[in-house]
């Protein structure tokens, strides 16, 4: 097999968000943007999924809910798998309900996930691991809006979905452009009530994104600006004094779209496989698992290694080590294998060979320096 099968970024033919508002209070412009789409498409409802954690703690009401439209609350107790998404399919399809002119996902990255995929889905016959996968795809979804109320998944900006088949043990997206939303509301006041660290852990998917992506061999000159100005962004707001500042939650929104944006012209390196390997192995979710991942990784991103302690430092922020110090010859096993099997990510940060770098002693290793 030549290289280019594997990772072939020659001429990216990008798919953007085709359209976006931008700024606090962007939310209240939500019911203009229903109407029209009720008004286009002949059709009378729309469908909401709200994250509800977020929902509680914003005490949050969707401006201009109208009673024929329907609400499906998204618990984010796990992160998205495919049994999850089904279930909610069936719920938005059920008890004679007729098809939407809208799916609105308002969350953080696995309510929006999850509004991607079932927007698809309605469109597309089967279920939903039958798309997990590379341009599975065939017809376009249902018109979506992305209402992100957490930023650095970039998952309002990206072609892809990311879901975990229980069964199978993949965790893998519906990677298609008709996963890209076809509106965002990015509005930062909506991001005011997250948690500490959870606004560090997700906000720093944003910074490792790019830091894999300018690392790796697949590069393209679009994509390395957007990686860059994203990094630059993380920086201002995570060695600042007050990193959920008004100023710093609309730069921290910013850097996670131009994050996801960045994606899809190259690809993640060898943390997002160290870590996809935690959530299988473990369930933790990914945010907070990349960050654990940062403590074993410093012979191969050493700078950025130095960096992310900085942050975590000046923000006082609870990232636990010493995990995985006793863990079985089996669970390492494990982890390996679900390390190994993300080929694209470790020939972008390795080579070809990544498997002699790569030994299972080195993961090890790794893996007992988190
Ligand atoms: P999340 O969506 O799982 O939410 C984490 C927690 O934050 C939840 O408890 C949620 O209720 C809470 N929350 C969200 N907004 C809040 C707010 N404004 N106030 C208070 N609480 C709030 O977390 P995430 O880190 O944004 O997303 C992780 C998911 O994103 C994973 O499933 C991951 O695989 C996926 N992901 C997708 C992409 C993509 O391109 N599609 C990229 C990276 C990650
Ligand atoms: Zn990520």
């Amino acid at each position: 097999m030549i290289i280019s099968d594997v990772l072939d970024q020659g001429l990216v033919n990008a798919k953007n968000v085709n359209r976006f508002f931008f700024g606090s209070g962007a939310i209240q412009r939500l019911p203009e943007l229903v109407l029209e789409r009720k008004r286009v498409s002949g059709l009378e409802t729309v469908v909401y999924f709200v994250d509800s954690g977020f929902a509680d703690k914003a005490a949050f009401e969707i401006p201009g809910l109208d009673s024929v439209d329907l609400v499906i609350p998204i618990s984010t107790e796990f992160e998205p798998t495919t049994e999850y998404v089904n279930h909610l399919l069936a719920l938005a399809t059920g008890d004679g309900l007729t098809k939407p002119a809208a799916v609105i996902g308002i969350g953080g990255g696995s309510t929006l996930d999850i509004a991607k995929a079932i927007s698809n889905l309605l469109n597309n016959p089967g279920r939903a691991e039958d798309y997990q996968g590379w341009d599975l795809v065939r017809n376009p979804g249902v018109y979506k809006i992305g209402v992100p109320t957490l930023s650095g998944t970039g998952a309002e900006a990206t072609r892809t979905c990311v879901m975990t088949n229980k069964s199978s043990g993949l965790k893998l997206g519906m990677n298609s452009d008709y996963s890209v939303f076809d509106q965002l509301i990015l509005d930062p006041a909506l991001t005011a009530t997250v948690p500490r660290n959870q606004y560090f852990w997700t906000g720093m998917d944003a910074f490792i994104h790019c830091v894999e992506s300018l690392a790796g061999g697949y590069r393209n000159p679009i994509g390395d600006t957007f990686s860059s100005c994203t990094l630059e962004l993380c920086r201002e707001v995570f060695l600042s004094d007050d990193m959920q500042a008004d100023r710093n939650r609309e730069k921290l929104m910013v850097a996670s779209y131009l994050g996801g944006s960045a994606v899809g012209f190259s690809y993640v390196g060898l943390i997002h496989p160290l870590s996809a390997a935690l959530s299988v192995v473990f369930g933790t979710p990914h945010c907070l698992a990349n960050c654990i991942v940062m403590g074993g990784v410093s012979r191969f991103y050493p700078e950025a290694c130095d960096e992310f302690q900085r942050m975590v430092a000046k923000q006082e922020i609870e990232v636990p080590q010493g995990l995985f110090v006793d863990l079985s010859e089996d669970q390492f096993d494990n982890l390996y294998k679900a390390t190994m099997m993300h080929e694209k990510p470790l020939i972008n940060a390795l080579g070809r060979s990544y498997g002699q770098t790569l030994t299972k002693d080195l993961v090890k290793q790794m893996f007992k320096a988190m």
